[in-house]
């Protein structure tokens, strides 16, 4: 049987920072990443880049074709972990390998919510997740003049904003009264459909997809959706995109799971020498005060890293993470972290709309909660920062959404402390 000292299922955002993090620790323990995907590790936020531009997945890797060898890793690609028996530390592939672990790391990341949509089994129904998601999309696009994106949150508007560029006449259909609902404000979200309008995208919120039909003579390929209330809508593509899961089959059974795989502040899982990090665990959510899947991009890598160098036995803590989005779409950038609409009497907005630009603050007992920014997102970074950190900012708050901010807005004792600050 092989035999690895570290063994890291996932090879993307988490997986990869564990594997950097460990290695600073430990130059020389054996280390063995598993990926079911068939590429090695690459911008997952980027793949909508394929789908307009046709950009390809060498130009989204994480790191050089030499990362692995230089690190000393062995990568197994397009090799899926299919069973695990935690208690004898040993993994078993598809390929029919077994391979005992000293160290696991389950960077799993998330799966595709796809809902039981009659007809979602047809050809030119798909998920918009992967390279090769972008992949089929795009390879289908010859054949399709307008496209159904089921879903208006960040999935769904990235695929929307490629499609739009490839000239696809594009709905978005949302259950939702707006898009984006969870991580913008309605003001922003108002932004974000005038944009996407603008662009030529027809936006229904508030509506469900209800069949996915086809008038195919053998009834494979789509053809419309129906809505609830029976509106019909003609396409060629529909793009399921109502959002991701965290993906635990792997360890079902075996690991506490809650939604997702639940670590403590080492990222160590119920099972001894299991670790997880990413989209396919909870993290601490330092605004909120509670454990929840925060998916994106940022959790995973700091989150991989904590564990990594926990695996390879430098004690470190993750004091965890907070929703945060910095994205553009229509040529609108928008950025977002932590909560953006509540009604806590306690919660209190600082707002300001000027020159097409909306900056918005949300401050609970003088210490920021949350942010949404849309058509300047340039001092985001150092909002999160006093977030982060927070830094009680009631004296200056209506200096934080102002046009000019910058470090030099802030009290000299936190702007020349400034190293601390993030921009
Ligand atoms: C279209 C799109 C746009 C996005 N844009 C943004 C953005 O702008 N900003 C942002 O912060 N976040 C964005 N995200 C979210 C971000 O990509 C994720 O939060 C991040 O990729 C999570 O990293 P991860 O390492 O936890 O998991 P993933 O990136 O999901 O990687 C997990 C890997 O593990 C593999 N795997 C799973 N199970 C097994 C198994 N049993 N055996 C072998 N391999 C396995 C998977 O195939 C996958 O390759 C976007 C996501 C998508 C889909």
């Amino acid at each position: 049987m092989e035999q690895y000292k570290y063994v890291i299922v996932g090879n993307s955002a988490g997986g990869m920072a564990a594997a950097r993090s460990i290695r600073k620790v430990d130059a020389s323990g054996s280390i063995l990443m598993l990926s079911d995907e068939r590429y090695p590790a690459y911008s997952r936020p980027l793949i909508a880049k394929h789908l307009s531009e046709g950009k390809s997945v060498d130009r989204m890797r994480l790191a050089p074709p030499s990362f692995y060898d230089e690190m000393r890793i062995d990568v197994r690609l397009a090799t899926k972990a299919v069973a695990l028996d935690s208690a004898a530390h040993v993994l078993r592939t598809d390929d029919g390998n077994e391979i005992l672990w000293e160290q696991l790391l389950l960077a799993t990341g998330s799966t595709p919510v796809v809902p039981p949509v009659p007809g979602s089994e047809r050809a030119g129904v798909f998920t918009f997740t992967t390279f090769d998601d972008a992949m089929r999309i795009a390879a289908h696009l010859p054949a399709v003049e307008r496209a159904v994106i089921v879903g208006g949150g960040f999935i769904g508007l990235s695929a929307a904003d490629a499609l739009r560029k490839r000239k696809i006449d594009v709905t978005i259909v949302e259950m939702l009264p707006r898009v984006l609902a969870g991580m913008l404000d309605e003001t922003a979200s108002a932004m974000v459909e005038e944009a996407a309008t603008d662009a030529g995208v027809r936006i229904m919120t508030g509506r469900r997809v209800e069949s996915i039909n086809s008038d195919s003579l053998t009834g494979r390929t789509v053809s419309s959706v129906t809505l609830d209330g029976g509106a019909r809508l003609p396409c060629e593509i529909v793009i399921m995109a109502v959002g991701v899961r965290a993906r635990t089959d792997l360890v079902d059974g075996i690991v506490d799971i809650d939604r997702g795989i639940l670590v403590d502040e080492y990222m160590r899982t119920s099972v001894p020498d299991v670790y997880s990090c990413g989209d396919a665990c909870k993290t601490h959510d330092y605004v909120r005060g509670s454990q929840g899947v925060i998916a994106v991009w940022p959790n995973a890598v700091a989150g991989g890293a904590v564990a990594g160098s926990n695996m390879a036995g430098a004690a470190q803590v993750y004091d965890g993470a907070t929703t945060l989005n910095a994205l553009p779409y229509f040529g609108l950038s928008i950025g977002s972290a932590g909560i953006v609409a509540s009604p806590d009497d306690d919660i209190e907005d600082v707002a300001r709309t000027e020159r097409g630009c909306y900056r918005k603050v949300t401050l609970k007992h003088g210490v920021v909660v949350g942010m949404v920014f849309a058509g300047d997102t340039s001092k985001c970074g150092v909002i999160h920062a006093l977030m982060k950190k927070k830094v009680p900012v009631g004296d200056f708050k209506e200096s934080l959404v102002a046009e000019d901010f910058g470090l030099l807005s802030l009290p000299r004792e936190l702007w020349q402390s400034q190293v601390t600050l993030e921009e």
